[in-house]
Parts: C-alpha cells; structure tokens; sequence
C-alpha cells in the first residue's frame, strides 16, 4: 500500500494513502502547486505499478521538467524507493509503503527481535517493515498499535490501515458506549487470549466481515491475524491482506546513496 508523505508549511507530517487498484494522478496548477487525485485535464504524471514484479513507478505523461525524484527530472519513469522524494511543481512528498513479507530460511531477519513482544524472527513468520523508519514487526504485533511503536517514528498504523480498507469498502469503527455491541455485551468470536476473555468495550477499533453473508464483528488486532472467517469460514483474511501490503517496493538507500544511484542511471 503507498503512502505518500507531505511535509506541511509547519513541520508536521501528513500522509495521503492511496490503493493500487488505481492509479495515482499528480497535476501541476499553473501558480506552481500541485494537487493529487482525479480532476479535469490532463495529468502530468501518475504513480503506478509495473506489470512484472509490481515495482512501483512515477510516469511522466507530460514530459514536464517540474516531475523529479530525489531531485533529478524523470524524463519518461523511474522506479520509486522506499524513502524516495517525489516533486511535482513546488509539491514535495515523500514515498513510503507498508509491506508484508514472509521470513525465509536465510533472511537476515532470523534472530534479530521484534521491537514489541521481543521474541526473535523465525523462518516463516510474516513481518511488516515500518514504512518510516524500517523497524520490522510481527504482523500481529505490529497491528496491535495506533503507532509504530519505534521511539520517534510514531508511523500513524491503524488511520493508514483504516483508510485503505475504505477504499476496498471495508469499514472499521471505534466502538461508542452506545454501540449496539457494548450494550449488547457481543463478544469477539477471534478467540485471542486476553482481549477475547471479555465482551466489546468501548474505544476499541472494530471491523465487520466484508462477507456480507456473516458480517461478523471482530477486534482489528484480532481480525489482522486471522486466517479464514472463524464465524463463516468463507471470508480469507490473510489472502486480503497480502494483496493489500505487496512485498516488492525497492529498499531505502538513504539520501546520499539515492543520490548516488540517480547520477549513474
Ligand atoms: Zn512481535
Ligand atoms: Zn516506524
Ligand atoms: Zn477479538
Ligand atoms: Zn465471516
């Protein structure tokens, strides 16, 4: 899932979170700014996916100069990084994207610690990689927080997971004390030790099962880690998810080696 990152005129961080099903359109206003999204004339460039291997790419449609990666004018595309600083007109965002990888046998993940439960990598554990600052976690330990959980980061988990289900039209909800499953006292059919020993509380972040034949409610923490629906059976939550966060964005180099790379190509 891209997240495109903007720096405001205070130095606070915005994040703009976008799906793949369709691409990103980047315009160029006639004063110099630059705006995201659908709009009326043509785009000057657009964020997309290669076919083969799903890399993501910034096309320049326009061949306008004001286009740039990490600095340098993409003459017709280049692939997007981890931490690459996209430019359209005086727009300056950064690319960053959540990605969702198993633990090979070799990986140099194997023994290294997960920041949140503490316990080392094992080959086939699935581990998402903080999109800010490549601290990985455990799938489940990473959805277990509002926020990366790196002192400093503080990479917003749950508000780019929740609008990137909208955008699938899955809806997750913070549960008022009048909802209907507070005051019904409905529990959680996840079974999770601990959360699941009690029913829904209010302040907890649900999801309903997008099938719309079960729609059963579930913590977000404890649907993340599911496999298939446990009340219908039907619904694969994990096959969702791994079309969600697509493993294969080009690692971080950091500013000089990006740099470096943009003056050989
Ligand atoms: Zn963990
Ligand atoms: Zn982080
Ligand atoms: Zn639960
Ligand atoms: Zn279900």
């Amino acid at each position: 899932m891209p997240v495109l990152t903007f720096q405001n005129a205070d130095g606070s961080l915005s994040e703009y979170a976008f799906s793949d099903a369709e691409p990103v359109l980047l315009r160029v206003r006639e004063n110099g700014g630059a705006r995201l999204g659908i709009g009326e004339g043509k785009p000057q460039a657009v964020i997309t996916r290669a076919k083969v291997y799903q890399v993501p790419l910034v096309v320049n449609l326009s061949g306008d100069a004001r286009v740039r990666v990490n600095g340098r004018r993409v003459v017709t595309l280049r692939v997007l990084r981890q931490g690459s600083r996209l430019q359209i007109g005086d727009l300056e965002m950064t690319f960053w994207e959540m990605t969702l990888q198993d633990v090979a046998a070799g990986s140099v993940l194997v023994g290294k610690r997960c920041p949140v439960c503490r316990l080392a990598y094992c080959a086939g554990d699935e581990v998402v990689v903080c999109p800010r600052c490549g601290v990985p976690h455990h799938k489940e330990c990473w959805f277990e927080h509002e926020f990366c959980s790196n002192s400093g980061c503080l990479y917003p988990i749950r508000t780019t997971l929740k609008r990137l289900l909208a955008a699938r039209s899955i809806v997750v909800e913070q549960l008022a004390a009048n909802s209907q499953l507070v005051s019904q006292t409905m529990r959680c059919q996840a079974g999770t030790p601990g959360i699941d020993a009690q029913p829904f509380q209010a302040g907890q972040y649900v999801i309903y099962c997008p099938n719309r034949k079960c729609n059963a409610a579930f913590h977000l923490e404890c649907w993340v880690s599911m496999g298939n629906c446990p009340a219908c059976h039907k619904y694969d939550v994990s096959k969702l998810l791994r079309s969600v966060f697509t493993p294969n964005t080009p690692p971080y180099l950091g500013e000089e080696d990006a740099a470096a790379e943009e003056a050989d190509a």
